[in-house]
């Protein structure tokens, strides 16, 4: 079938994020295999029940804010934006426009919850061997390296502390930057 030439995972916007996880063994794990977020690339990147979920900061998956010499990953940011516009940031400005003129008091505390350590859904791997394709940007100063599609290098897809200490060793998937074959 024609079909199968394309990606056969759904984006993560089609669906609820619970009906994205499964259980297994008494583990929250990804219900489906989980493919790259190009709809143009097939491929696949994590089998069912591979991953765990878990929750991280987001700020990890924070680009650097000068481009790297020699790195080539191209930004799953900048894949998204020839689709659709961000507004997200034009509202907060207003926003604190708001708030300003309310209170005086009021501005702190705006400024701690906009600078926080966010935290977002991650699938969790401890082996790099439980992927069926990954890449790897170069590493960052601090140690972490972003995981990118093995195929067609979009990402960051998820992040790896390379410093981090073996017993704590693990291999993040963003849940939103994936796409899942729910097998509809
Ligand atoms: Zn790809």
């Amino acid at each position: 079938m024609a079909a199968a030439v394309r990606n056969p995972g759904k984006a993560y916007t089609e669906f609820q994020e619970q009906d994205l996880i499964g259980s297994h063994s008494e583990k929250s794990v990804n219900q489906f295999d989980i493919y790259c977020p190009q709809e143009s690339c097939r491929c696949k990147i994590l089998l069912a029940s591979a991953a765990t979920l878990v929750q991280r900061e987001k700020s990890k998956l924070m680009l650097p804010k000068l481009p790297l010499a020699g790195a080539t990953i191209s930004t799953i940011d900048q894949a998204l934006a020839s689709e659709k516009k961000e507004g997200a940031v034009e509202e907060t400005t207003k926003t604190n426009e708001e708030n300003t003129e309310k209170s005086e008091s009021s501005a702190s505390v705006t400024a701690t919850a906009s600078s926080g350590d966010e935290l977002q859904s991650f699938w969790r791997v401890t082996d790099m061997m439980a992927f069926e394709n990954i890449g790897f940007s170069k590493m960052l100063p601090n140690g972490t390296q972003f995981l990118s599609c093995a195929d067609c290098d979009t990402g960051p897809l998820g992040y790896h502390e390379s410093k981090a200490p073996k017993a704590e060793k693990e291999y993040l998937v963003a849940l939103n930057r994936v796409r899942y074959n729910d097998g509809s």
